[in-house]
């Protein structure tokens, strides 16, 4: 099948042609939003996707990612006007993303009228944890009249890996116990139990959980009033400083890209090393805690853009991990990366392997498989046909 799977998010709008058959990215590309918000980079998207004829003579549907399904969306879904109003119903807890999302859905509607659409949610795959693993510990009023809860994120994803080193690397499928590490300028973790989310390391926002690019990961809640007051900041600009000015860039002073931090590191700079060692050490402490909701660990696995391509974080988060049996393979860590996955560990459970992910793939493999109305298997798995 060939799909246009679409992320429309709040600061850039990306975009591949996919023919799910073969995995082949046919056109991919992304656009870049200003102040004037996702709508001029959606046009241009559609202007590019509808002015190629090659390209759009075939296409026979569009996948897009939505941030937030809230409880709503436990899987993708056919975009109709029920889903569309569902997407809008939850826009409070993703004001920046789903509105985003909304418009691309609805701007594509009207561009291409004949084609079916998908809605791929970030938050479906974590729509499984358990109420002890996405409540918090808060008055329940506050989760059943404002659905505040752990909702996790980057699902798509998390499920993919997870599937992916199951199969790959021979774990049994009804009982592995998996920790996906996805690493990029968002990072997140999910225990995934038999193919299904149990716990997951962002929660009611993509800001809980690891030290990020420019996000803070967990802090002390206490923190915001001490900040808002000593730096007489409003509530805005708390939430501000701790999604764009902190994480790597705020530990390091330099930047919150991690190939920038690793050379500066290389050429003996303190505070780069200190924020890639806070970043090794965090991660490593939320695999380690995800023992408990697995009841044991058979594997580690790595993705995303850190995930995939830094041998040195793995290298540290490993190390950080041995009490818990890891055994770093160092000439396989280097070896393996974006291109070849593999394992990078001595075998022997638990060990830790890398997994590419892709995003628009992944849209692209969910929206065939809603499209056709049945469990396809996801494009690049082998398996799709
Ligand atoms: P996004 O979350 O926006 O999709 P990616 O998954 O592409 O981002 O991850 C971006 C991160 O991956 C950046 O911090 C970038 O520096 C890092 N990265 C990409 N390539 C490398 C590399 N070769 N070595 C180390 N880090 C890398």
């Amino acid at each position: 099948m060939r799909l246009l799977a679409l992320n429309c998010g709040s600061s850039s709008v990306k975009f591949a042609v996919v023919d799910t058959s073969t995995g082949e990215r046919i056109v991919s590309g992304a656009q870049e939003t200003d102040d004037r918000g996702p709508g001029p980079g959606i046009d241009a998207v559609v202007d590019q996707i509808a002015g190629d004829a090659q390209i759009v003579t075939g296409l026979q549907g569009i996948g897009h990612r939505v941030v937030h399904g809230g409880e709503t969306f436990r899987e993708s879904v056919r975009i109709d006007a029920r889903v569309q109003a569902g997407i809008e119903s939850v826009s409070g807890l993703a004001p920046l993303h789903n509105p985003a999302n909304l418009l691309g859905i609805r701007k594509l509607e009207i561009a291409f009228p004949h084609l079916p659409q998908v809605a791929v949610f970030d938050t479906a795959f974590h729509q499984s944890l358990p109420p002890r693993a996405y409540l918090y510990a808060l008055p329940r009023a506050l989760h059943a009249d404002h659905g505040v809860r752990r909702y996790g994120f980057h699902g798509t994803s998390h499920r993919y890996v997870a599937q992916e080193a199951t199969r790959i690397f021979g774990l049994p499928a009804e009982r592995a116990r998996i920790v996906t590490a996805h690493l990029g300028n968002g990072c997140s973790t999910a225990a995934v139990l038999g193919g299904r989310s149990v716990e997951t390391s962002m929660g009611f926002s993509p800001l809980e959980g690891l030290v990020m690019g420019t996000r803070s990961g967990d802090v002390d809640p206490g923190l915001h009033v001490f900040l808002a007051e000593r730096l007489g900041l409003d509530l805005a600009g708390v939430t501000n400083l701790l999604n764009r000015e902190s994480g790597l860039l705020g530990l390091s002073g330099l930047s919150g890209d991690m190939r920038e931090l690793e050379a500066a590191e290389a050429s003996g700079n303190e505070s780069a090393a200190l924020a890639l060692e806070i970043f090794c050490y965090r991660l490593a402490r939320q695999v380690a805690a995800q023992i408990v909701p697995l009841g044991g660990l058979d594997a580690l696995i790595f993705t995303g853009g850190i995930g995939e391509n830094s041998a040195r974080i793995r290298r540290q988060v490993l190390e950080f991990l041995a009490p818990l049996g890891f055994v770093i393979d160092p000439r396989a860590n280097a070896d393996h990366g974006r291109e070849t996955r593999g394992m990078i560990s001595q075998p022997a459970p638990p060990f830790a392997g890398v997994v590419a992910t892709d995003e628009e793939l992944l849209i692209a493999g969910d929206t065939a498989r809603v499209l056709a109305g049945r469990e396809a298997p996801i494009p690049g798995s082998g398996e799709s046909g």
